[in-house]
């Protein structure tokens, strides 16, 4: 797997973001969930596969509510290193705007096939794929459904599950970064004031 498209999109000299992988984070692999406050707010799903992020932006955000199905447009990869991230990319770069890690942890892959457990890789390229999160807001099952192919299009939903939840709404009222506490607004102004 390669991250060519996401440094041809960017400048990272001058967008300061990771260039490549940073330190591993352990045996299993991870899910991040990055508010990013570009154009237009959205969330980015991203889990680590084969060594790279691979990438979804989520206008809505997840829901813990089954019956709640958000769109989620799969973007480049991204690498590794990128789930660490948060803070202001400049205005005139690519995706510019302020990033704030909303959720992280590890996740399990859970797709079955007949033959038993299906590899996440060859999940995303039939369309279908199960994950566990456990995060600090998220957890539990979620399934990552394709609907047009050409588009990029997928559904992410909340299984049926303990975790699910259909009065929480974790987007609105735990709007803060799990790794620093902080808002968007405060990460605009300590980049701006550089601390
Ligand atoms: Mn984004």
């Amino acid at each position: 797997m390669s991250t060519r498209e996401y440094r041809r999109k960017r400048n990272l000299e001058k967008s300061g973001e990771p260039a490549g992988a940073s330190g591993r984070f352990g045996d299993a692999p991870v899910f991040v969930i990055q508010k990013h406050d570009a154009s237009t707010l959205h969330y980015d799903f991203r889990l680590e596969v084969d060594g790279v992020l691979k990438s979804w932006a989520v206008p809505k955000g997840p829901s813990t509510d089954p019956r709640e199905k958000r769109l989620a447009i799969q973007t480049e990869d991204h690498p590794l290193g990128y789930a660490d991230f948060e803070g202001v990319i400049p205005k005139d770069q690519y995706g510019g705007g302020t990033v704030l890690i909303w959720d992280r942890g590890s996740y399990r892959n859970i797709t079955e096939k007949e033959q038993g457990l299906c590899p996440p890789m060859r999940a995303l390229e039939d369309g279908h794929l199960l994950v566990w999160l456990e995060g600090e807001k998220l957890a539990g099952g979620y399934a990552l459904q394709r609907i047009d192919a050409d588009k990029g299009h997928w559904l992410l939903i909340k299984m049926d599950d303990e975790q699910a939840d259909a009065r929480r709404n974790p987007v609105s009222t735990e709007p803060n970064s799990v790794a620093t506490g902080r808002g968007l607004d405060e990460i605009t102004r300590d980049t701006e004031s550089g601390t």
